[in-house]
């Protein structure tokens, strides 16, 4: 069964976004993989943090996602209307147990891998960033090993965290290891504070994974930064994973490690676009938004929102 959340507003062409069942943007809701066949992208739910080292609360996320989502139509600087030239459709969430991580780890690559046996992109709303493991992994295990483009204040190479080796602080290291990701076509965008330290940096290193920080972005612009990200991942298949945390706490408080001295939204909006035109991007991840977070309440959903919108025009202009 597909169920169009637009059916009963037909007559007027649109939709009031508080009205209707929830999905993201208005997109047909499924969660029948026999009827993704024919879809270029489906969005997946992964509501779940019991992975995180701080503050949680990214379970709320892609409920909170979907709520900001804004309908169907043109951007106006690409005048690219996403939801016109690729068929978008929702897929649900993926069957998380609270307090089970490794089942629902298992839930969320099963529910991403059926989406890319239909052929289909998937673009998975998170969830704490522990996620991206079963993410990455299910779209390397049709893809091949990926390239990646990881926009975050933290490298999430940590062997472990507190003593616990599947963390959202160590999914990078993993898919590394595991040969999921290639590190020479591994970016990572937005790093600074105070987290990791040498030794990682040093691993990383000795991998060839590219680190651009934040006073990159500060001293050479984003335009800079992205260009050399293009080059550094070049052709082949490629997953891009967005930690909101990369963005400055005054645009997003609502994440589980705020860290000052971030990006602006208008910085990512922009990457995130660039991203997903310029390379070939076969899967997508946006995590870490805590929608409950003091002050925030939808702030960092709305602009979590922006960011997946941003893929999708991306890829719409990949297509052209
Ligand atoms: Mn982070
Ligand atoms: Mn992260």
């Amino acid at each position: 069964m597909v169920i169009d959340p637009l059916e009963r507003w037909r007559a007027y062409g649109e939709k009031p976004d508080f009205a209707g069942p929830l999905s993201y943007g208005g997109a047909p809701l499924t969660q029948d993989p026999t009827l993704l066949a024919g879809f270029d992208v489906a969005i997946i739910g992964a509501p779940t943090d019991d992975l995180v080292s701080d503050r949680p609360g990214a379970r709320f996320g892609p409920r909170a996602i979907r709520a900001a989502s804004c309908p169907a139509g043109p951007e106006l600087e690409t005048r690219v209307d996403a939801f016109a030239q690729l068929r978008i459709v929702d897929y649900g969430d993926a069957a998380v147990l609270p307090a089970d991580p490794e089942r629902t780890h298992e839930a969320i690559e099963a529910t991403v891998g059926e989406v890319l046996d239909a052929g289909v992109i998937p673009i998975v709303l998170g969830g704490d960033h522990s996620i991206a493991e079963p993410d990455v992994r299910a779209c390397a295990n049709r893809h091949g090993p990926l390239g990646l483009v990881h926009f975050d204040t933290h490298t999430d190479t940590g062997t472990e965290v507190f003593g616990v080796a599947i963390s959202h602080g160590t999914p990078m290291y993993r898919l590394v290891r595991e040969g999921h990701v290639n590190p020479k076509r591994y970016v990572q965008i937005g790093l600074r504070g105070y987290w990791p330290g040498e030794p990682e940096f040093a691993w990383q290193r000795e991998h060839g994974i590219r680190a651009f920080f934040m006073h990159d972005v500060r001293d050479r612009g984003i335009d800079a930064v992205v260009a050399d990200a293009v080059r550094v991942v070049g052709d082949g298949p490629v997953f891009l994973t967005v930690d909101v945390d990369v963005l400055d706490p005054a645009f997003a408080p609502g994440t589980g490690t705020p860290e000052p001295g971030g990006m602006t939204s208008l910085e990512l909006l922009t990457a995130v676009r660039e991203v997903a035109a310029q390379l070939d991007v076969v899967g997508a991840d946006v995590v870490e938004v805590i929608p409950t977070a003091v002050a925030s309440t939808d702030i960092t959903a709305l602009v979590a929102d922006r960011i997946v919108r941003q893929i999708l025009n991306g890829i719409a202009l990949h297509r052209r």
